[in-house]
């Protein structure tokens, strides 16, 4: 059976590249990055390396750079880390209300447990947070605001300068969670007005378990890994020396590749925001049609449940997704789905469709071709389906 994978929003697979050059730090080269040995020292060239590879990447300096364990470690270390930093300076944190739970989750917890008043962001029907908006709900009191720089539901990609210039000019610590763009379009930290960025590698054909935080030069973060002094003590713990040479492999790769992948994937996606509701009446498409991530589509197909079209196109050998993959085993509505404006019922008949390295012309044919099969037989079953018959 023809298998396509179209969930790369999920994960990547690892570049073939990425795994030869973490290869030799499995073993030649398994030294301890702090170890002072030859052992030690080859590990920790190649996390220096690594440093200044993403650092460049991103315009941001080496030691800007602490590396963790993923996406959800750095968002964790940015939200608890500022907050707990700047709490005698005041205790009022904005995000957005459609936000990966790598940051709701930890913005519930202040709210709930540490006495933080937490201000949510609402998005327009295309997903986006208004400068306006952000600049009618900062206070005296306000010590962060963290909104994230593209959705990982519906790509909907933020005015991220915009809403850093407002911060930069009030003064206030501003985070990003990046980890749907790195290495997927052009991201500079200079340009972009962050404080903290979030990235993390298996999102861009790096490895599980190895991500990164920004931390502009100056910027105060409680440190919540305590133990060694790896990472300028931000961050204990032996480094993963295999991870970190392998997300600057990554990284690497991206910077060679990004602009003939962005052209590639966009004019992919565009195919199937054009051919999609062309071939299936009744769908709508979630997200800007052009302010979004070239890698994304998302449409919600009415009357029928995303899950039913997910497992049909499963067992069609077709791999794509009904909201992030770590909610995609409840039944809830998308908070993301909800707050564009959509009902329940809209909501829960989504289908994301994202891209990557290896997707070819004849993957999205194959989902064109499939797709409006598995939609019509799905709807001839749904009570709440009545044929028009014009
Ligand atoms: N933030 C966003 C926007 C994501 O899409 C994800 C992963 O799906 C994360 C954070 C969490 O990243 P990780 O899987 O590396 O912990």
């Amino acid at each position: 059976m023809k298998r396509v994978y179209l969930d790369y929003a999920a994960t990547t697979p690892t570049d073939p590249e990425v795994l030869a050059a973490m290869q030799p730090y499995f073993f030649e080269k398994f030294g301890n990055a702090s170890s002072l040995h030859a052992y030690g020292q080859e590990a920790k060239k190649a996390v220096e390396d690594s440093r200044e590879t993403l650092a460049a990447f991103i315009n941001a300096k080496p030691e800007e750079i602490v590396f963790t364990s993923g996406g959800t470690e750095s968002d964790n270390f940015a939200l608890l880390g500022a907050a707990y930093a700047l709490e005698k300076k005041g205790n009022h944190i904005i995000t957005s209300a459609i936000e990966h739970h790598a940051i709701s989750e930890p913005a519930k917890f202040l709210l709930e447990k540490k006495g933080f008043k937490v201000t949510y962001l609402g998005v327009d029907k295309d997903g986006l947070v208004s400068c306006d908006d952000l600049k009618k709900a900062i206070t005296d009191k306000t010590i962060l605001i963290s909104v994230m720089h593209a959705n990982n539901e519906i790509g909907a990609l933020q005015p991220i300068a915009q809403l850093g210039k407002v911060a930069r000019e009030k003064g206030i610590c501003f985070h990003t969670d990046a980890v749907q763009t790195v290495g997927h379009i052009p991201v500079k930290v200079d340009e972009l007005n962050v404080d903290l960025l979030s990235l993390s590698g298996h999102k861009f054909y790096g490895p599980k378990g190895v991500g990164a935080l920004y931390i502009r030069k100056g910027t105060r973060l409680e440190t919540f890994m305590r133990g060694g002094d790896q990472e300028r003590n931000r961050r204990a713990s032996t480094h993963n020396t295999t991870g970190i040479a392998g997300l600057g492999k990554a990284i690497e790769l991206c910077r060679q590749k990004m602009e003939s992948e962005i052209k590639f994937q966009s004019s992919l996606r565009d195919k199937l925001i054009k051919e999609i509701p062309a071939r299936i009446p009744e769908v709508r498409l979630n997200g800007h049609r052009t302010q979004r991530l070239p890698n994304n589509v998302n449409f919600s197909i009415k009357y029928i449940e995303g899950e039913s079209i997910l497992l049909s196109l499963d067992m069609l050998g077709i791999a794509c997704s009904t909201g992030s993959a770590c909610t995609s085993s409840s039944l809830e509505a998308s908070h993301v789905l909800l707050a564009i404006g959509l009902d329940h019922e809209t909501a829960h008949g989504s289908l994301r469709i994202t891209l990557g390295r290896w997707t070819r012309e004849s993957d999205i044919d194959y989902l064109l071709e499939k797709l409006p099969q598995v939609v019509q037989k799905l709807r001839a079953m749904s009570p709440l389906y009545e044929p028009r018959t014009f």
